[in-house]
């Protein structure tokens, strides 16, 4: 069997999950992982595998069949992304919702114009909640879908919370409303206002000399992350941090309830997912979804697209005919 050979650019708690994840995929292999930090400093779980300098990735396109991006969204992807999408078939998990159709464009042209492909936003949310919401309204067209996280730690909002100056630790937790849920499951098609459905909570260690209320207020009212929420804002120190706040848990509901027939009867679809490491199952997804992205370049595709784009056999290392046997 020839292996997929892929790469990692970035090598946060998400690339360390995507090396993890290939490990356990044989029909994948890592070639490398590219870091903007001096090489020597970034140490991986299998210390056989090279670590290279994002300055010198140019060199190694030949190399790779996928490389799978694992910056953080805020920052890193608006900047890399584009960039990469003109060297590599690319994968990401660019995660800031609003962003999305704009995010698409910064990459689609280049990806178009290098001839490779570019497949972004992959994931859980966005990823497979974005297909289980596009899968409740296609099938019960008359009805509401509601998303509710947690309880759990948003890697994103974590992200951006310790880019603010002043913050040296930071954590954000996401928390369902339960009444809201039950609501729902009941078919009761509640309107739910965004703060309604959840509230957000952040545990912050200060960098010497940083002041808790500008920090505070920069949080509260941080566009697309915070301002259409109720966040409380906690600070705690070092010690308390690394003994409370270093898992990664997570997890959340795509609930659709809607109604057919010529009585309306009531039909409640549910997808879940309890995730003991965010970062572990979201590279995870994105390497099932490198393999899609190997399969269609071999087919010649080109330019940017999402999940709703790739169907889903193309993520398994099965064949169709395995997969109609095996599966339907
Ligand atoms: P991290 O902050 O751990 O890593 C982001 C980048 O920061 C890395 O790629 C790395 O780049 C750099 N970095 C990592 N560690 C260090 C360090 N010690 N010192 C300096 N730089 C470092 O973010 P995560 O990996 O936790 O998350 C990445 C993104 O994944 C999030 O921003 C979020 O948007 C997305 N995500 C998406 C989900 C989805 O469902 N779609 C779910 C969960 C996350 P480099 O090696 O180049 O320095």
């Amino acid at each position: 069997m020839t292996q997929i050979r892929i790469a990692i650019a970035g090598y946060g708690n998400l690339g360390r999950g995507t090396e993890a994840a290939i490990k356990k995929s044989p029909d994948m292999r890592l070639v490398g992982v590219f870091s903007r930090r001096d090489p020597a400093s970034v140490s991986l779980i299998d210390s056989t595998v090279p670590v290279y300098s994002m300055d010198d990735i140019e060199q190694y396109q030949n190399d790779i069949d996928v490389l799978i991006l694992c910056g953080g969204s805020k920052s890193d992807l608006p900047e890399q992304g584009p960039y990469l999408a003109s060297l590599f078939n690319i994968v990401d998990s660019f995660d800031t919702h609003a962003k999305i159709p704009e995010y698409f464009s910064a990459l689609d042209t280049p990806a178009q114009k290098a001839g490779k492909l570019a497949l972004l936003s992959v994931g859980w949310d966005p990823g497979l909640f974005s297909l289980n919401r596009l899968f409740g309204e296609a099938i019960l067209p008359q009805g509401e879908t509601y998303t509710f996280w947690g309880k759990g730690l948003s890697q994103g909002h974590s992200d951006a919370v310790r880019r603010i100056e002043g913050v040296k630790s930071g954590v954000q937790y996401t928390l369902p409303s339960e009444s809201a849920m039950a609501r729902v499951r009941n078919g009761e098609l509640p309107q739910l206002e965004t703060r309604e459905k959840h509230t957000r909570e952040c545990f912050i260690v200060l960098a010497d000399g940083a002041d808790a209320d500008t920090v505070r207020n920069t949080i509260v009212t941080m566009p697309d992350y915070f301002a259409d929420y109720d966040t409380t804002v906690n600070f705690i120190d070092q010690q308390t941090f690394e003994a409370e706040h270093s898992s990664m848990p997570h997890g959340g509901f795509v609930i659709r309830s809607g109604e057919s027939g010529a009585d309306n009867t009531s039909q409640v679809l549910e997808f879940s997912l309890k995730l003991g490491s965010n970062p572990e199952f979201t590279a995870s997804v994105l390497v099932a979804y490198a393999r899609a992205v190997h399969k269609l370049t071999q087919n010649g595709e080109t330019g940017a697209r999402t999940v709703f784009d790739i169907a889903p056999g193309l993520l398994s290392p099965k064949t169709p005919a395995q997969l109609r046997k095996e599966m339907l």
